[in-house]
């Protein structure tokens, strides 16, 4: 058996494999030694045979490694793990979440195009597309995530892009991607998906029609909290030129981060699947509580996106928030209340992390916005981790005690 064996039986079956089995297997790289884990090539450049060589790789005739830049063995792992795992052609790795949504915004527009983008977005993708992107003449219209005929309206000739995260962070509202994906075809527009609440365990968008699929890899593709990174993929078409355009602007992966999250990848569905099950467990608590206003979760069947999500997701991912019965002043006692869990901003950590998005990750927006966007003073949002549900709704309870 020579050694690429395996790697040829996951290539040439993986539209029939399992999700699992390419989570664990697709994109391994081994070497001439035989190693049965993943190696991690810490190396910035590469050798060539011959001076013929080197010109045909950096020309681009011929096929393999360059500069770690643009080419490294174990970030093209996991560019292929995660690649498979979306359902798509190919993938580009990017240094961070947001590099990723530059990359894709940089590479694929020009100057006098326009974008329309879900209101519901990470705070700093609406900063990069309102402060930035139009400073280079890129035009943006922001829209409510599920009113479709706002989508449809805001399209113009110039419009190239449709950008959305669904489930939106932090009331957990659900876009229907199929229905935007026919808006976007029927305009010609490419559909864009940041699908980080959900990542390709729970959710894949270029099944339902999506063109582009980003992910902040810093999240749940860790599930760690350990390093920072990006995904984008897509059809080559496309992605080739967000490579051209990393390999021109540098915002590369590590290699060490890209082995991070090629081994977290392996336990990507059973971590999604625990996130998930611990959120519903608390959802359902939180909203028997009297302290409590109301909850904002899509596995609750009162949810308005509910049963969009049942059709559209595996579960209902591990993100969830609640209104307080009171304004910031009770919303802050029942975060400082909490003993165990992380008051950070982070999400799709091991660790259930707690946080008041009104002054923090949604602290930007004018009061106007935020009136808009539901972020009122008594929310409250939970990314809820890995730990014993007893223990994160104790904990909650202590909250819950201090109002
Ligand atoms: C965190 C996050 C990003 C940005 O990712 P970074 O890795 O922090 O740059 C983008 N989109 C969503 C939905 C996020 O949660």
């Amino acid at each position: 058996m020579t050694e690429n064996n395996n790697n040829e039986f996951i290539e040439d079956n993986e539209l029939t494999l399992g999700l699992d089995t390419l989570a664990v297997r697709a994109g391994i790289a081994r070497t001439s030694e035989g190693e049965h884990c993943e190696p991690i090539f810490t190396t910035s450049s590469f050798v060539f045979d011959s001076a013929e060589q080197a010109a045909a790789r950096f020309s681009g005739d011929e096929a393999g490694n360059v500069y770690s830049r643009y080419t490294n063995p174990t970030i093209r792992s996991f560019q292929d793990r995660i690649a498979a795992l979306e359902g798509a052609e190919t993938a580009v790795a990017t240094s961070s979440g947001m590099a990723a949504i530059l990359s894709t915004c940089l590479a694929l527009l020009k100057a006098g195009e326009h974008v329309v983008c879900s209101r519901s977005v990470f705070g700093t993708t609406s900063v990069l597309f309102t402060k930035y992107l139009q400073k280079f003449g890129v035009q943006v219209t922001f829209v409510s995530l599920t009113d479709y005929d706002a989508w449809e309206n805001a399209i113009t000739d110039n419009t190239r892009l449709l950008f959305l995260e669904t489930p939106s962070n932090p009331l957990c509202e659900v876009a229907d991607i199929e229905r935007l994906s026919s808006i976007a075809k029927a305009k010609d527009c490419l559909l864009v998906v940041d699908n980080c609440f959900c990542t390709p365990a729970l959710q894949r968008p270029i099944d339902l029609g999506a063109d582009i699929v980003i992910h902040s890899a810093t999240k749940y593709l860790d599930g760690q909290g350990r390093c920072m990174g990006g995904v984008v993929v897509g059809r080559e078409e496309q992605m080739d030129e967000v490579l051209s355009f990393i390999r021109t602007c540098g915002a590369t992966l590590s290699p060490f981060n890209a082995w991070i999250f090629l081994k977290s990848l392996e336990t990507l569905r059973i971590r999604m699947q625990a996130h998930s099950t611990n959120a519903l467990e608390l959802a359902w608590w939180l909203n028997e509580q009297e302290a409590i206003e109301k909850v904002f979760y899509a596995g609750l069947p009162t949810h308005e996106g509910h049963v969009l999500a049942r059709k559209q997701q595996k579960a209902f991912g591990g993100v969830l928030s609640f209104r307080v019965k009171g304004g910031r002043e009770e919303a802050w006692r029942f975060i400082d209340a909490t003993q165990m869990l992380s008051l950070t901003a982070n999400l799709g950590d091991a660790k259930t992390t707690i946080v008041h998005p009104g002054t923090t990750t949604h602290g930007r927006l004018s009061d106007e916005e935020k009136q808009e966007a539901g972020i009122t003073d008594n929310l409250i949002r939970i990314a809820v981790g890995l730990e014993d549900i007893n223990d994160i709704i104790a904990d909650c309870q202590r909250g819950i005690d201090a109002l």
